[in-house]
């Protein structure tokens, strides 16, 4: 274990230094509760560089980082008193790492990944003072992502003051929704001050549906199911590229069981936990986020679908059941809203990994249409139908990275064109 200390120091460019050339790169961070994912893509052609992350912020700090072109990783753990503590110290020994690494890096735009949007923002956006403001109001409805997000942005904005910066909004992807799937049955006046369905994981969404445009552009403009199984698991209805609807909700508890959040619950069992047993907010919110799904219902063995496949206890079966059974039910209710189904896809780190999961969840399933070739999925192909099946089924690795990246390049370019024209006539 190598120490390393580090300083609160700031990097990165304020000078009004020429940004054109081969070697520009985008930057984009996904800043989590605990952790600094980011990744470098070349700003020319999008060409990923290399992808890492600071984890165990606040508790035990490690970075590792992988370089896609010399194939190269690099990995350093802390002694918990040495390591970053903040999002803000991890993003500037992030940067400090990334300047190292790449000689004459020029970061030319930054995207960021923000779980909340409201109602507001339904396509990415420009970030400034005054939207950065918008955006921090909106913490209270998802209080354990949307201030970590916004921790990450405002690092960003310190450490690069004249380059532009995006948020890509995870809610964005389902503003379109109709009524039906955007409400609860709950006085208007709640639906009217934002108490709606918003669902999450859109990037991995939005990337999942023009990766399929790119590959089956017939099943594309029809109707598919996309779920989206890693450790927060979602499923959305995709018609024609558009969100139709999905399982997430007004937060990210809704719909499946997860790693360690509940899925879908009747609320009378939180007036019960109130009511019965004196828990407060936080002991509950605890509870729902952290306590339950897989791990809860593996009587904490674990929320790893690996680990639980690998168990041979009752509970772990449990657990692994019950996440199939929800899933097959959602795929149900999900092909109703849609009239009709046309593909399948699985993506997340289980429904990219675990042929288990895919296999169970499409066995008896052939009312739908859907006919799973065993071999095909087990092999890990892409797709996993048979060839006869009236539904295509198919696993394919999500990149929100990569979504993040097209956005932040779309809208970051003409601002830096202005700001080369400024200089060139200044
Ligand atoms: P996140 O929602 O944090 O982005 P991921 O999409 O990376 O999560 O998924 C992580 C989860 O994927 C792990 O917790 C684990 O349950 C599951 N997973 C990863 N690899 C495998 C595998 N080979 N078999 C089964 N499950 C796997």
């Amino acid at each position: 274990m190598t120490s390393v200390e580090v300083t609160d120091r700031v990097v990165g460019s304020s000078s009004a230094a020429p940004r054109t050339g081969g070697s520009e790169a985008l930057l984009t961070i996904n800043a989590g509760s605990s952790s600094i994912k980011f990744a470098l893509f070349d700003a020319d052609d999008l060409d990923r560089r290399l992808a890492g992350q600071i984890e165990g912020l606040g508790n035990a700090p490690s970075f590792r980082a992988h370089d896609l072109r010399s194939g190269r990783s690099e990995h350093n753990a802390w002694d918990a008193s040495y390591g970053p503590r903040t999002h803000r110290e991890a993003l500037s020994w992030i940067i400090d790492w990334l300047e190292g690494h790449e000689s004459g890096l020029q970061v030319a735009a930054v995207g960021h990944r923000v779980v909340h949007g409201g109602l507001h923002f339904t396509t990415p956006v420009l970030l400034d003072a005054h939207v950065v403001e918008q955006l921090a109001a909106l913490n209270a409805l998802a209080p354990l992502h949307q201030p970590h997000n916004l921790a990450g942005i405002t690092a960003a904005r310190d450490t690069f003051r004249d380059v532009p910066q995006v948020a890509c909004l995870d809610t964005g992807f389902h503003r379109a929704q109709p009524f039906v799937n955007d409400t609860f049955a709950l006085p208007r006046s709640l639906y009217d001050e934002g108490v709606r369905r918003y669902g999450f994981h859109g990037l991995s969404y939005e990337y999942i549906a023009g990766r399929l445009l790119d590959l089956y552009p017939l099943h594309a403009a029809g109707r598919v199911i996309v779920a989206h199984l890693g450790n927060g698991a979602s499923m959305c209805a995709v018609r024609d590229g558009q969100s139709v609807a999905s399982t997430m909700g007004f937060s990210a508890l809704d719909g499946l069981p997860m790693g360690t959040r509940c899925g879908q619950v009747d609320p009378g069992v939180l007036l019960y936990l109130m009511q019965n047993k004196a828990m407060d907010a936080e002991a509950i919110s605890n509870l729902l986020y952290r306590q339950s799904g897989l791990k809860g219902l593996s009587g904490g063995l674990s929320n790893d679908m690996r680990v639980l496949e690998a168990s041979e206890s009752r509970e772990a079966g449990d657990a692994i059941d019950y996440f199939v059974f929800r899933i097959k039910r959602e795929m149900g209710g999900l092909a109703a809203a849609l009239e009709g189904l046309d593909a399948v896809v699985f993506t997340g780190g289980i429904g990219e990994n675990s042929k288990l999961v895919r296999q169970r969840v499409l066995q008896g399933m052939e009312w739908l249409g859907i006919e799973l070739d065993d071999a095909r999925n087990r092999a890990g192909e892409v797709v996993i139908s048979t060839d006869r099946s009236r539904v295509l089924a198919l696993r394919l690795a999500t990149d929100e990275e990569a979504m993040i990246a097209r956005h932040t390049r779309r809208l970051a370019l003409p601002v830096l064109a202005g700001q080369a024209a400024d200089r060139a006539g200044s």
